[in-house]
């Protein structure tokens, strides 16, 4: 299983930072967004190092593909009785800041459109 030293979700799996930690299986994470823009931010992640949804839907496994999407909106149903939003930035026009793929669960307000 890949993952990469310098990479700050990599040490928030290995539990080498610590987190709140919402949701762990053989395939995925899910955590508590350290700076919230909404009353329910989280991140769910790959345990394994992935730099972006590219490289994720090119090499992952069909189980961990699954397992992300479904604990994403699993959480986001369980979080957001009215609602959700998923988001996936990527690269530096996606707003994209920490290489390792995530996806952002936003819930408890209600979403602008369009993003900024
Ligand atoms: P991105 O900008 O890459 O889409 O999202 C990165 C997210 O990771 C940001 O919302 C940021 O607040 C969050 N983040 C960055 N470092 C940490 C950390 O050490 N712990 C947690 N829980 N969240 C982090
Ligand atoms: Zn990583």
């Amino acid at each position: 299983m890949s993952s990469s030293a310098d990479c700050v979700f990599c040490r928030i799996v290995a539990g080498e930072i610590p987190a709140t930690i919402l949701h762990r299986d053989e395939h995925a994470i899910a955590i508590a967004d350290l700076n919230a823009q909404a009353p329910t931010h989280l991140l769910v992640m790959p345990v394994e190092h992935f730099a972006n949804v590219n490289d994720f839907v090119a090499v992952a496994s069909p189980e961990a593909v699954a397992a992300l999407w479904r604990t994403a909106a699993r959480l986001g149903r369980e979080h957001g009785d009215e609602g959700f939003r998923l988001v996936v930035n990527t690269g530096p026009h996606g707003g994209q800041t920490v290489d390792h793929l995530h996806v952002h669960v936003l819930a408890g307000r209600h979403m602008q459109w369009p993003p900024g």
